[in-house]
């Protein structure tokens, strides 16, 4: 599918954009015909995820390849700044659709968890997702508001807590409160903004989860199986589209069932 898809010629931002879900995500995007601006703090891989890209799309402005990479750190608000100004001096629009997949998990009980791995996690989580929709937010109205969908990428866990993680909880409790607000704020630009709740999803980030505990819990998933990077990235295309046009503020599950 090329720029005549469904996000035909949509500039898309994707921060966490080299591994796992935001790979999925800008390979699927770039299938419905955006160009994508892939962003992460591995620009090594966020290089490698362009080069796997769907290249259909239409050109930037430049009439050069519709999709570059970006070096980014989302819980440094110079570095943010710096991305967006990059991004639109690259492409010489704002991007109007966002996801923000960056996220990391320090996992300790909480009586043994650090302070420091308590604000990193928070810091990368919660603040680079509040950075990077600021940023956006700002580059659209500042472009006369031409529309957008932001959207967060939460955890179930945020929801219902989870064994070792206290910290990744609480910074993905606290996205969706961040995501409700911003689906009030920005709706009067027509911005909307929305979350995806992801169960458990096969990436780097559950390599570090042992065998025996992802066994565990696809035997407690309802279809049995534990998810794809895909089947997240399908619920982002649909929300960066005019298909969900009227849903603002929502929090979507992609759990094939576990803990509904
Ligand atoms: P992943 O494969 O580890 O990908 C996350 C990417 O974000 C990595 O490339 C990582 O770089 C990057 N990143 C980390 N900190 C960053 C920062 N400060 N600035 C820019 N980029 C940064 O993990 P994933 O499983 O795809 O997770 C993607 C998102 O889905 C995360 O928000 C995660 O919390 C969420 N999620 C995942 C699952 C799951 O089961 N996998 C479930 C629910 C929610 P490094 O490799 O250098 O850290």
């Amino acid at each position: 599918m090329g720029s005549a898809g469904r996000l035909g010629g949509a500039l898309a931002l994707v921060t966490g954009g080299a591994s796992g879900i935001g790979r999925a995500v800008c390979a699927r995007l770039a299938r419905e015909g955006a160009r994508l601006a892939v962003a992460d703090r591995d620009e090594g891989g966020a290089r490698d995820t362009v080069g796997g890209l769907h290249s259909g799309g239409t050109p930037h402005a430049g009439g050069g390849p519709p999709h570059a990479a970006f070096e980014v750190d989302v819980a440094s608000a110079p570095s943010v700044t710096r991305l967006l100004a990059r991004v639109q001096e690259h492409f010489g629009v704002p991007p109007t659709i966002c996801v923000g997949c960056a996220g990391v998990t320090r996992d300790e009980f909480l009586l043994r968890l650090g302070e420091g791995d308590f604000q990193e996690v928070l810091g990368v989580n919660l603040t680079g997702t509040f950075l990077v929709t600021q940023a956006v937010a700002r580059a659209l109205v500042a472009a006369g508001a031409p529309g957008g969908s932001i959207i967060h990428v939460g955890s179930i866990v945020g929801k219902v807590g989870n064994l070792g993680q206290a910290n990744y909880a609480a910074s993905k409790a606290g996205v969706e409160g961040l995501t409700r607000t911003c689906a009030k704020e920005l709706a009067r630009f027509g911005i909307r903004c929305n979350a995806v709740l992801p169960g458990f999803i096969v990436t780097p980030m559950t390599d570090k989860v042992p065998p025996k505990v992802l066994e565990k819990f696809a035997g407690m998933v309802p279809m049995g199986r534990l998810g794809d990077p895909q089947d997240v990235a399908d619920v982002c295309a649909f929300l960066a589209s005019g298909d969900s046009s009227y849903i603002t503020g929502a929090s979507v599950e992609v759990t094939g069932g576990l803990f509904m």
